[in-house]
């Protein structure tokens, strides 16, 4: 094995960069909702669990639900939720036996647990310093290193090494230990082989083309290795955790080109998979590119903490790109403005929500529902991480003397840089409005290199350093990339950046066309007719009907009239949505519902002689029932 390899970028410790603006509340409700009274009200987190020592869940759910819980909890500076999240994390570090295994003694041959709650720890540590999170890590890693011979990683340890090998990775930037080569080189021996499903890529197709879940899944067996590879390896939470496993190899070993495999697993996975919300389907296996299909909650958030892992590794732009089209509308689409109810499945055409068989792989009919926890609860404690793990993928440091603004959102990097404070605010309103305002509050760096992320979809920007232009580029080609703004800041400094966004259209399944700005998608504004279909645990489980017509086609060119609103108390707000886009659409009679979701999409173009009628479209993250993806028509054939 080669020598370590540095980081290409590194993320800010967790104090360093705070929410502001509409993103602070945004984590304000997400508190208010499910994620501040969950402990409260659903037993598989509550004070019943195995990781406070009692009889109840043991497995992954609390280490899940902390994962975003506890920082959470420190953004908002709420000492009462903060103790709760701390009782979790004293009594692990208590729980550690003498060979150096911790967690619940009644799970205590799982490994996969176990690396969630060292995630959780990594957060605890930069928050706290606690002098007890580097031993605990060293007598774990020594337990693995003991233990892992005999009794190998399978299963969802397996294919989820990648996760574990981020929390070696991290302790090996604090502590060196002489037995880490070996385990690491042991756990790749053991690891699902990411590397080389990504360089394949064999899953070109839904996971119903290669096996029948229901006929399979009777004689389904955990011990025949290549049944269990079948169902982990294109099992979409395991796919979108497992783009950072050749980040964190590269690391460790310099003979291949990982970074070219990160890039190639996304592609592919985009190529054969994925739709326009920046989403890659899959129900919960793989399920092609039909946006009827779904994409789990679970998916969505891994496969933002993988970008942000990745983005260290590598530095790309593209992995920011595709943060951002995860957060902006992947994200806020698939939980309630008020926090308090989320799906398990998400579809980029949803045009009914309800308890119903649908074509997925092998969930079940409440998938798309919006409750508490539909089909199964692992989104339920999952989904936390979401949001506070952005706030921490903002900002990068490069060196001692650069930093750059990677992820654009409101927020505030207080620092240290050449061995003196560093504080600037960053104010916006982007992902919905074009310009990005930094206020340097303290510096006196004459070194410093500030940079700036030009997004892919952008055009023609501009960037100013005290109302001067410093940086302007027009019929750019897009690509993204990271630019230098200036080299050295001083207190009173003030940088902007404006990025100008342009109406683009994407083509996607069936040739269908989406309608996108900057980096947000736009959908079909629906009306929608709320019900509740049960209440457990006081949390209310819903059902939404289309009020209004769904199968609309776009003309080829159509144009919109924008309606600029403000980024209002709740973000993503489907009643106040800070952007509305009008224009004309025709209906197609015979797009219908087919087996509870929009039917087959037409391939595109396609003849219609429906009269043309005005519509609407909103953000894609301010929706709950919509068409993203839209078949279009030609004006000539009227
Ligand atoms: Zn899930």
């Amino acid at each position: 094995m080669s020598k370590k390899r540095e980081k290409t970028l590194h993320t800010f410790a967790i104090p360093e960069v705070k929410p502001e603006g509409w993103l602070k509340r945004q984590l304000e409700i997400q508190m208010q909702g499910l994620t501040g009274k969950l402990f409260d009200i659903w037993d598989s987190v509550g004070s019943y669990s195995g990781w406070l020592g009692g009889t109840g869940e043991n497995w992954e759910r609390a280490p899940y639900y902390l994962d975003g819980f506890l920082p959470l909890s420190y953004y908002m500076e709420d000492k009462e939720h903060w103790d709760t999240a701390c009782r979790f994390v004293e009594w692990t570090l208590n729980s550690q036996d003498e060979e150096g295994n911790f967690g619940p003694v009644a799970s205590k041959e799982d490994y996969w647990s176990r690396f969630v709650m060292l995630k959780v720890l990594i957060q605890y540590y930069e928050i706290k310093k606690d002098g007890r999170v580097l031993p605990f890590f060293d007598r774990y890693f020594q337990y693995l290193y003991k233990k892992v011979p005999d009794a190998p990683m399978e299963q969802w340890s397996s294919a989820r090494i990648g996760d574990l090998l981020y929390c070696i990775q991290w302790y090996c930037e604090r502590e060196e230990r002489n037995y880490i080569p070996a385990l690491v080189e042991m756990l790749r021996e053991q690891a699902l082989d990411w590397v080389d499903i990504f360089a394949e890529f064999p899953f070109t197709r839904p996971a119903a083309y290669y096996y029948d879940w229901n006929k399979e899944y009777t004689h389904f067996s955990w011990e025949n290795y290549h049944d269990t590879m079948k169902y982990h390896a294109n099992h979409i939470v395991n796919v979108t955790m497992g783009f950072k496993y050749p980040a964190m190899l590269s690391y460790f070993f310099d003979d291949m080109d990982y970074e070219a495999v990160s890039l190639t697993g996304m592609q592919s996975a985009d190529k054969y998979h994925g739709v326009a919300s920046g989403a890659v389907n899959g129900d919960e296996h793989l399920s092609g590119n039909n946006p009827s299909q779904g994409a789990e909650l679970c998916s969505i958030v891994e496969y933002m903490f993988s970008l942000q892992t990745m983005l260290e590794a590598f530095g790309l732009p593209c992995f920011a790109d595709k943060m951002e089209r995860l957060a902006y509308n992947a994200l806020p689409a698939t939980i309630t403005e008020d926090f308090m109810a989320h799906q398990y499945l998400q579809q980029a055409n949803q045009v009914l929500v309800s308890k119903a068989k649908r074509n997925w792989f092998n969930n079940n009919e409440e998938s798309n529902m919006f409750g508490l926890e539909p089909n199964f609860g692992c989104c339920t404690a999952n989904m936390h991480q979401g949001w506070p793990k952005f706030v921490k993928s903002l900002w990068y440091r490069g060196n001692d003397s650069e930093v750059v603004s990677m992820v654009f959102a409101p927020c505030r990097l207080e620092t240290e840089a050449e061995g003196k404070k560093l504080c600037i605010r960053e104010e916006t309103e982007y992902p919905f409005k074009e310009r990005i305002t930094y206020h340097v509050e303290n510096a006196s760096h004459s070194e410093l290199e500030f940079k700036i992320r030009i997004p892919r979809w952008c055009s023609a920007y501009k960037i100013y350093k005290n109302g001067i232009c410093v940086r302007e580029e027009e019929n750019r080609e897009k690509t993204g990339e990271v630019v230098s703004v200036c080299r050295g800041i001083q207190t009173g400094d003030r940088i902007e950046a404006v990025f100008s966004m342009e109406f683009e259209k994407s083509h996607w399944f069936h040739n269908s066309v989406a309608v996108e700005r900057g980096p947000l998608v736009y959908a079909l504004d629906m009306k929608e007719r709320w019900e509740t279909a049960k209440v457990v645990a006081g949390v209310r489980d819903y059902e939404i009907y289309p009020e209004s017509a769904w199968n609309y086609a776009l003309e080829e060119n159509m144009s919109f009239e924008i309606q600029e609103g403000h980024v209002g108390a709740v973000p993503f707000s489907k009643e106040y949505p800070p952007i509305r886009l009008r224009t004309r659409g025709r209906r197609l009679d015979s797009w219908e519902i087919v087996d509870n979701s929009a039917g087959l999409l037409p391939v595109s173009p396609i003849c219609t002689d429906g009269k043309e009628e005005e519509i609407s479209l909103i953000p894609y993250g301010c929706t709950k029932l919509r068409i993203t993806q839209f078949p279009w028509y030609r004006n000539e054939d009227k």
